[in-house]
């Protein structure tokens, strides 16, 4: 029987099986109860959040034998058709690739005759902001006067470019992105299902980097099955997403909480050579702080199977309530601002050196002399003027804090401190230009980020090496890229083939992202061109089948051992099943 990918065969095929969408369900639900049809929906959310499938389980209600109805029978001709995709009077359209007048006004003219075999005529149109003006106002026309057997489920990511006269004629429902607790939920239930076994952190790192998206989630998931060898290990899932490894950030907070400066520097550097963007760093440190923030607050917030929560509770205990605020707006401004910087390396650093001279003077004893009753040595001046700015910021965000108590008493939420905090600090921060000045006379940061991978790259065609060595902190790009085999290239194009089963992440989102990294690689425009075929020889197949040897390597070695082999003659010892682990 051939492998059919969990994200098809997981398919919800009713309302009740449909996850993580209980308002738009219960809605739809009571609509159909009721027989309040409206003649055109509107589905809106971001990708894999489940516009498809809700469509297929609305056209079911429509048109299953036992009537309209919010439970579809699901075993009748029109049920099984429309699961399978195979119904007559259903009919999906991608807009992105029919975008034109044609293709609306052929499907605008089959929708005047009577549906052939069900009670209506469904037509989903998926992406319908790609629609030209012309086809637009080609269906605007039917939309006005829809004949009585017609339904229009219309489906967007981007509904901001679909034409106000067109959302005004539908019932707009909106997808939630999924929450990354329901994707682990759904997926250990899945997997239970399946008889696959899991690690707990390993699914929250799958739900993490899936963004909402349930089919991303699933389909990450069938990769790591296969590269795992038919279980879902965290290091099996680390490696395979490209070791979204934050361990580096610890690392900072942790030198930032000992006052380190020249650790601070040392662990740039390192992450310079790893090419760790430090863009995304800043973004990635301010989203540590936040987590570390509620933790402060709740440390329930932090769920007991977080592949880091012994960690992320630790650094919460190390540093007070004002220092997480003032390091998380100092970090927020630092990425803004990283742009100004004059490369992203001193943008980086001289954020965490900010922290530093903050910190510093948090330390400092509360009787220091105040700025400008300073001491004879230029540094000691230097310092104090330094950190009066930084004392002033804090006393602001403590008196903030305080009246934001002593006026609200009835809000002890923590969020509302926060909120009130985090604005009169960014105010401070923004007004005190001063706190840049002391590090003007710290050492250089020893190198500038390098660009040289910008330059043009003479490349030996070896895709797996490109992948694995570049593209390999793009989480679901690099799912993406995994996934293709490479079929031609030379100086400006490029020609990838996907196999059937993955080529739901050659999604034009991804498809751009891989395209700007392969920009970026090597140092010019390439033109990137996505086949859809047979599934082939890719970078992830390799894996799973390298995997898959060292797996039976190991096992033979183990097997054909003297003394194992003793004890399973003469002791009767048996191998526990899926024991044997190969060392890397
Ligand atoms: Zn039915």
């Amino acid at each position: 029987m051939s492998y059919q990918v969990l994200a098809r065969k997981w398919r919800p095929k009713s309302f009740s099986s449909l996850v993580g969408q209980d308002h738009v369900v219960q809605a739809l639900s009571n609509a159909l109860s009721q027989q309040r049809l409206h003649h055109a929906y509107l589905f809106t959310g971001t990708r894999g959040v489940g516009k498809t499938t809700l469509s297929r389980i609305l056209a079911k209600s429509l048109n299953c034998a036992t009537g309209i109805t919010a439970t579809p029978c699901g075993e009748c001709d029109a049920c099984r058709a429309i699961d399978i995709g195979r119904y007559v009077d259903y009919v999906e359209m991608d807009a992105a690739s029919n975008r034109g007048i044609a293709d609306m006004v052929s499907l605008l003219e089959q929708a005047i005759y009577a549906p052939s075999a069900g009670r209506f005529k469904v037509y989903m149109i998926d992406e319908v902001h790609m629609l030209t003006k012309e086809a637009f106002n080609a269906m605007l026309k039917t939309l006005e006067e829809p004949p009585a057997h017609v339904k229009f489920i219309l489906a967007t990511t981007d509904p901001q470019k679909v034409p106000v006269t067109i959302l005004s004629r539908c019932l707009q429902f909106n997808l939630r992105q999924m929450a990354s607790s329901t994707i682990t939920a759904h997926l250990q239930d899945v997997l239970g299902q399946e008889q696959i076994t899991f690690e707990a952190p390993a699914l929250q790192l799958i739900a993490r980097a899936a963004n909402g998206s349930m089919r991303d989630a699933l389909s990450l998931t069938d990769q790591a099955i296969a590269y795992g060898n038919q279980s879902v290990r965290e290091t099996d899932v680390r490696s395979m997403l490209g070791a979204i490894d934050q361990s580096y950030l610890y690392e900072l907070l942790r030198a930032l909480i000992a006052n380190d400066a020249p650790a601070l520097l040392d662990i740039a550097q390192q992450m310079d050579s790893r090419s760790i963007g430090f863009e995304s760093a800043l973004k990635d440190l301010a989203a540590l702080l936040h987590l570390l923030a509620i933790a402060q607050h709740n440390p329930q917030a932090i769920a007991d199977d977080h592949p880091e929560r012994r960690t992320l509770l630790e650094l919460s205990s190390q540093l007070s309530a004002e220092m997480l605020q003032l390091y998380y707006q100092i970090s927020i401004l630092g990425h803004r601002d990283i742009g100004l910087a004059p490369d992203a390396y001193a943008g980086f650093t001289m954020t965490l050196l900010r922290m530093l001279a903050f910190k510093a003077d948090a330390m400092a004893p509360t009787s220091a002399a105040p700025a400008g009753n300073a001491g004879s040595t230029e540094n000691n001046a230097r310092a104090t003027s330094a950190s009066g700015g930084a004392r002033a910021a804090l006393a602001q965000s403590r008196q903030a804090a305080a009246q934001n108590v002593q006026q609200e008493p009835a809000s002890t939420t923590p969020v509302g401190l926060m909120e009130t905090t985090i604005s009169v600090t960014e105010a401070a921060v923004i007004n005190q230009p001063v706190i840049e000045s002391p590090q003007t006379e710290e050492p250089a940061p020893a190198q500038p980020v390098s660009n040289n991978e910008a330059e043009t790259v003479n490349w030996d065609g070896n895709w797996r090496s490109l992948v694995e060595n570049h593209l390999s902190k793009l989480g679901l790009v690099r799912a993406l890229a995994q996934n293709c085999e490479l079929v031609s290239y030379d100086a400006d194009q490029m020609t990838l083939r996907i196999g059937d089963a993955h080529k739901h992440l050659a999604s034009t989102n991804y498809l751009d992202k891989l395209n700007s990294a392969l920009n970026n690689y090597f140092g010019r425009r390439i033109k990137l061109t996505i086949q859809v075929g047979q599934e082939a020889n890719t970078p992830a197949r390799q894996m799973a089948v390298e995997k898959a040897e060292l797996q039976d390597q190991a096992k033979d070695a183990i097997l054909s051992d003297h003394f194992v082999q003793g004890l399973m003659q003469e002791m009767g010892a048996t191998i526990v099943p899926n024991s044997i682990k190969p060392l890397h």
